[in-house]
Order: structure tokens, then sequence, then C-alpha cells
């Protein structure tokens, strides 16, 4: 039976319960205090055209992502290409800039570089 549905909050979580729920021919309603979608994940962009991800970076758990899209006949390459970058990220300090690796081995000489020790430490977490 085709139902009502009011979803509360636009974040991954609200966006994906909203789209199971029509694609089981709901009407489905979302519901956003803020004034863009998207929740932690939305997107700031200035005045001067200056384009900020409020949170996430890094891309994990791809297969539930493409499992996602998969759910609704799409493939995630249908939307975005992903790029290996490397450095992966930089940490910019006051008076020093760190650029963080995509490989593990340079990581653990990195974190080396940054105290005795903690390269190999890292292969025990
Ligand atoms: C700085 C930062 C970095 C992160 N980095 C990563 C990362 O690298 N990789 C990763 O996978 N994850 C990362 N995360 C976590 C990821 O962003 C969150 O897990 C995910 O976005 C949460 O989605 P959600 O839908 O559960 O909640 P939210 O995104 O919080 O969505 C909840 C939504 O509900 C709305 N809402 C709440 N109450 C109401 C109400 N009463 N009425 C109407 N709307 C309401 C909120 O405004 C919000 O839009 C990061 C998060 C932050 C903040």
């Amino acid at each position: 039976m085709r139902k009502r549905i009011a979803i509360i909050g636009s974040g991954f979580a609200g966006i994906s319960a909203a789209a199971y729920a029509a694609k089981e021919g709901n009407e489905v309603y979302v519901f956003e205090k803020n004034e863009a979608v998207g929740g932690r994940a939305r997107q700031m962009t200035t005045p001067a055209g200056y384009v900020f991800d409020m949170g996430p970076s890094w891309y994990w758990m791809p297969d539930v992502i493409e499992r996602f899209f998969e759910d609704f006949g799409y493939r995630t390459a249908d939307f975005f290409e992903l790029l290996p970058l490397d450095p992966q990220f930089e940490m910019v300090f006051a008076d020093d800039t760190v650029a963080v690796p995509r490989s593990y081995d340079a990581l653990k000489a990195l974190f080396e570089t940054m105290e005795k020790g903690a390269g190999s430490r890292l292969d025990t977490l």
C-alpha cells in the first residue's frame, strides 16, 4: 500500500532512506532544517565563490556506496570518477606543512620522522 512518509533530515541517512522508500512507490517528503541538503556532508560556498566540503574527506566503504547506486540501476562511475591522490592531503600548521603520502610504507617513514618508533607501531594498530 502506498504511504505518505516524512523523513527528517537530508544527510546520507535521510536521503538514502527517502530513496528506498520512494522506490517502493511511497510518497516521500524530506524535511531539512538547514538551507542546504547533505547534512554533515553538505557544501558551503562563500560569496567569493570558494567551495568548502563541510564534512567527509575519505571515501570509506566504497562497496556500500556502489551497492546503493546499483539498487537504483546506476553505477557510481555514471556520476563521478575516483582518482588516487598522492599526497592524499596536506596538513598546514603555523610553521610547517605535512603532506600525507598514499603509500603505507611512506606513511610509516613519515611517522618515524615525527616520533621514533611511531612508524613501526602503526603495524600494531
Ligand atoms: C568534519 C567531519 C569529517 C568527516 N569525515 C568523514 C570522512 O572522511 N569519511 C566518512 O565516511 N565520514 C566522515 N564524516 C562523517 C559523515 O559526514 C557522517 O557520518 C554522515 O554525513 C552522517 O550522515 P547522517 O545522515 O547520519 O547525519 P547528518 O549528516 O548529520 O544529517 C542529519 C540531517 O538532519 C537534519 N536535521 C536534524 N534535526 C532536524 C530537524 N528537527 N528537522 C529537520 N532537519 C533536521 C540536519 O540538519 C542534517 O542535515 C565526517 C564528519 C565530519 C563532521
